[in-house]
């Protein structure tokens, strides 16, 4: 795992950054900064991006609740796991490397609006990034559909395909049954599901 990745420790059901390893342990440092606490290396994962988003709104927040951030003239930094702000960074970042001034300011006046416009507002010298939190989970009104496509042949895919089925018994048995029509052996098998977002709170 790279330094600087983030990772979710469901043992403190927090999001850090990975630094490196020390004996059996990995140390882990909370994002925005702070002090590093131990983590499992078998049970920590990658973050997703909503654990990211969430983790570097809430580092946003502690900074500028202590203060740090309000100072207008300080330059903003990229929320972790914005995409937006990721863009703007490395654009700044450039600009930087290539001794370009009005570009870099260009790009903290970018990153400003975008901060304003995405992450919420300045209010009172005091940054708070609204974000509104989304679950995705399955949608059970609708069935996953399992699907198998016959890929064998020399030229070109057969093409034969199972058609969608509610399950994935279904497509093996349809596989098998194809198998024996036709003695081909490979397969692209697909799974589809719809999910939805569900705001929380
Ligand atoms: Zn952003
Ligand atoms: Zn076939």
């Amino acid at each position: 795992m790279e330094p600087g990745t983030l990772v979710y420790d469901p043992h403190t059901r927090k999001v850090g950054e990975y630094q490196d390893r020390t004996g059996p342990y990995v140390m882990l440092r909370p994002v925005g900064g702070g002090r590093e606490w131990q983590a499992d290396p078998a049970r920590i994962r990658e973050a997703t991006l909503d654990e990211r988003l969430s983790a570097g709104v809430r580092a946003l927040n502690d900074r500028s609740r202590e203060g740090l951030s309000a100072d207008p003239t300080r330059p903003p930094s990229p929320v972790p796991g914005c995409a937006g702000c990721e863009e703007l960074a490395l654009r700044r970042d450039r600009a930087r490397a290539a001794f370009d001034a009005s570009a870099v300011t260009d790009a903290n006046v970018l990153l400003r609006q975008h901060q304003r416009d995405e992450h919420g507002g300045e209010s009172a010298g005091r940054r708070i990034f609204r974000y509104v939190p989304y679950t995705i989970v399955q949608d059970a009104s609708a069935q996953p559909e399992y699907e198998a496509y016959c890929v064998s042949g020399e030229e070109e895919d057969c093409g034969a395909s199972s058609g969608p089925c509610q399950a994935p018994g279904e497509v093996e048995e349809w596989q098998r049954r194809h198998t024996q029509e036709t003695r081909h052996l490979r397969y692209r098998r697909s799974f589809a599901d719809y999910a939805v977002l569900e705001r929380q709170g």
